[in-house]
């Protein structure tokens, strides 16, 4: 069995996925030449790769979200592609958010505002039992991230496609779900992949249904957000809008380009997409174990390129 890694790091990957898979030659797209390959696993590949691909029997995505693959001009029809599901990366995406939910909850962001005027006043301090959170999106991560919410005694509602079940989380779906969640959310999380149906899903109609002060993290992708309805909702610098702020780590165009009126936004807090990297270690096993199933012919959840996630 031949496996063709591509991805930043592949180096690292090859040598845990050769040590999962003993019997597997496991190569870098680099080192690959023009042999094809059984399983490709891979992180935004070039429309090369694909080519002169005779004997593909599946395609692993390196990542959690598949949009970047799904839109790969060159992916061949048919053949199974499967992704990783938290394989780690929930965990690390409960911190970010935890960070973004306190940054907001126990008003960091109104004290460093505070500090550029040397202003020592303390804010009234709002019980983790009044700042409800939504959760857009209850995969792998989003259910992970509401549950650890809810453990941290935030009361947690959760929206996905469709209805769910997740201990201490009230879950909510289709649209009039969603119009129930906004309205008695402070923090509003997206968590949801990039699909044709999630595309500027928080728009200036989302955004006008949040409660005055709401609070906005996107760990999901940057195109869930209509970027000229958020500036709109944040309201000019100086003064805060009906949207007191935003935590944003994932954006349409990355990086995210230097005149983009969003880095000099006071209440937009940054990141560069660094919420929850694939660690390695975790991710290979179940790549490992993906590559080793689908060998077997085992039922393996695939890729819907349908739904698009
Ligand atoms: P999953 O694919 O496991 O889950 C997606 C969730 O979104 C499901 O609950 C699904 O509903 C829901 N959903 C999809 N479409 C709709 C819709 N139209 N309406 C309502 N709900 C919908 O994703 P993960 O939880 O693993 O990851 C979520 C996203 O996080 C990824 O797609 C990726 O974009 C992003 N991400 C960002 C990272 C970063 O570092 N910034 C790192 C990793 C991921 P249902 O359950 O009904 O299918």
């Amino acid at each position: 069995m031949r496996v063709v890694v591509h991805t930043d790091d592949a180096d690292t990957w090859c040598q845990a996925l050769a040590r999962r898979l003993p019997d597997a030659e496991v190569v870098t797209s680099e080192a690959a030449g023009d042999a094809p390959a059984d399983y490709l696993a891979v992180w935004k590949p070039p429309a090369s790769l694909f080519e002169g691909q005779s004997r593909l029997k599946g395609i692993v995505n390196l990542g959690a979200g598949v949009d970047a693959l799904l839109h790969n001009p060159g992916l061949p029809r048919g053949v199974p592609i499967v992704k990783l599901r938290d394989a780690g990366m929930a965990p690390l995406m409960a911190d970010y958010v935890r960070f973004g939910v306190l940054y907001f909850q126990r008003d960091f962001d109104r004290y460093f505002a505070q500090q550029t005027h040397g202003t020592w006043r303390e804010q009234p301090l709002i019980d983790k039992a009044d700042w409800p959170i939504g959760v857009l999106g209850l995969g792998a991560i989003g259910a992970h991230v509401a549950r650890a919410l809810a453990e941290d005694g935030f009361p947690v509602h959760g929206w996905s496609r469709s209805a769910k079940s997740l201990d201490g989380v009230t879950c909510h779906h289709g649209e009039a779900g969603l119009s129930e969640l906004l309205a008695g959310v402070r923090t509003l999380v997206t968590l949801l992949p990039d699909t044709d149906s999630t595309r500027g899903i928080v728009n200036a109609g989302t955004l006008s249904r949040l409660p005055e002060g709401a609070t906005l993290i996107n760990p999901g992708r940057g195109s869930l957000i209509d970027e000229a309805a958020l500036l709109d909702a944040l309201g000019p610098g100086d003064k805060e809008g009906r949207l007191r702020g935003a935590l944003l780590d994932a954006f349409t165009e990355e990086p995210l380009p230097r005149d983009n009126p969003l880095w000099a936004h006071p209440r937009v807090r940054i990141t560069p997409h660094m919420a929850a990297p694939t660690p390695v270690r975790d991710a290979a096993d179940q790549v490992a174990e993906l590559i080793r199933a689908l060998d077997a012919g085992e039922d393996v959840e695939t890729i819907d390129p349908g739904a698009g996630y």
